[in-house]
């Protein structure tokens, strides 16, 4: 099927800094070749405000750049973006005192021109789909708690409210190396893709986000997602970036707003075990996200404790 000249992709996003923090770190931005294909990126920057700042703005840049002019073969376009997000964002975190130890975290899709896409992450940015009414995470978090529920140790619910949930087992740019999760999803005229940040997953559940999606265009949605979370608090910085997927000749039979082609903003601002030397703490305070640290190490070790006298009493 060729689908370069009838497909449209509806993009919005919308970023914001919350009601709490006093700067927002983080960025997103979309991207498209010449050849039909989409890029979308979301990135959730930590390690402090000029770190933070730093590692997303430098994720979307050189994830965009390999885009743009290091496209090579599609199926593995995102994971070589992301390896060199970390490898730039580690050199320069490694040459100036203020950036030491800055990451970010980070998801992006690949939109095919035909069917094809693709998706990866690092850390607990998430990806979510959209399709028939049913609506999917389709990235899992690089998270301690997201670990613990995969191997059953505790559940979804605890996982949500677990002194725990904060600390992530992946990240980009803190360690000399980082191992992104992908995989190819299919498209499907109709489908509704979410990228976003933990500022909004962390304040609405996903029946929230789901029926905003299905009612809303993506331009409205994005905004309207932004003002729920800061509504439920807006405890963190908070980025969405929505994109429909519709063919040319349905467009008319979709109920998706009347948003046109593409919306969305300039850029704003293979699995494995968890590599304990890129452990993180996202800490809870206002502005801040520290990262693994002797400090942190003293307060992980304290929460730990709390955690398991939590687990012994729950
Ligand atoms: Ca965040």
């Amino acid at each position: 099927m060729n689908s370069i000249r009838s497909r449209q992709v509806q993009i919005a996003s919308r970023s914001d800094v919350g009601r709490v923090r006093s700067a927002n770190q983080d960025v997103c931005g979309e991207f498209e070749n010449a050849d039909g294909y989409r890029l979308l990126v979301v990135a959730d920057g930590m390690g402090g405000h000029q770190g933070g700042e730093t590692a997303s703005r430098l994720a979307l840049e050189t994830i965009g750049g390999i885009f743009e002019r290091d496209f090579g073969a599609a199926e593995t376009l995102l994971v070589r973006a992301f390896r060199a997000a970390n490898d730039e964002i580690h050199r320069v975190g490694a040459s100036d005192p203020a950036l030491h130890g800055m990451g970010t975290t980070g998801v992006a899709i690949l939109i095919g021109p035909s069917d094809e896409g693709w998706v990866a992450h690092v850390g607990d940015s998430r990806a979510y789909r959209l399709r028939d009414g049913r609506f999917d995470q389709i990235t899992e978090d690089h998270s301690w708690v997201c670990e613990e529920v995969r191997q059953g140790r505790i559940s979804a619910e605890e996982a949500s409210v677990h002194p725990m949930r904060n600390v992530l087992l992946r990240s980009i740019g803190v360690g000399s190396e980082v191992d992104p999760s992908a995989a190819a999803i299919d498209l499907r005229s109709g489908d509704c893709f979410l990228l976003c940040s933990d500022g909004l997953w962390g304040e609405l559940d996903d029946p929230a986000i789901a029926e905003v999606l299905a009612r809303e265009s993506p331009s409205s949605a994005a905004a309207e997602l932004v003002d729920l979370a800061n509504a439920h608090g807006g405890r963190d910085n908070v980025t969405v970036l929505v994109a429909t997927v519709i063919d040319a000749d349905e467009a008319p039979a979709i109920a998706m707003g009347v948003d046109g082609p593409t919306e969305g903003p300039a850029p704003s601002r293979s699995d494995s075990q968890p590599d304990a030397a890129a452990l993180h703490a996202k800490c809870d305070s206002p502005g801040q996200r520290s990262i693994w640290t002797p400090p942190v190490v003293i307060a992980a070790v304290l929460v730990t404790v709390m955690a398991l006298f939590w687990r012994l009493c729950a």
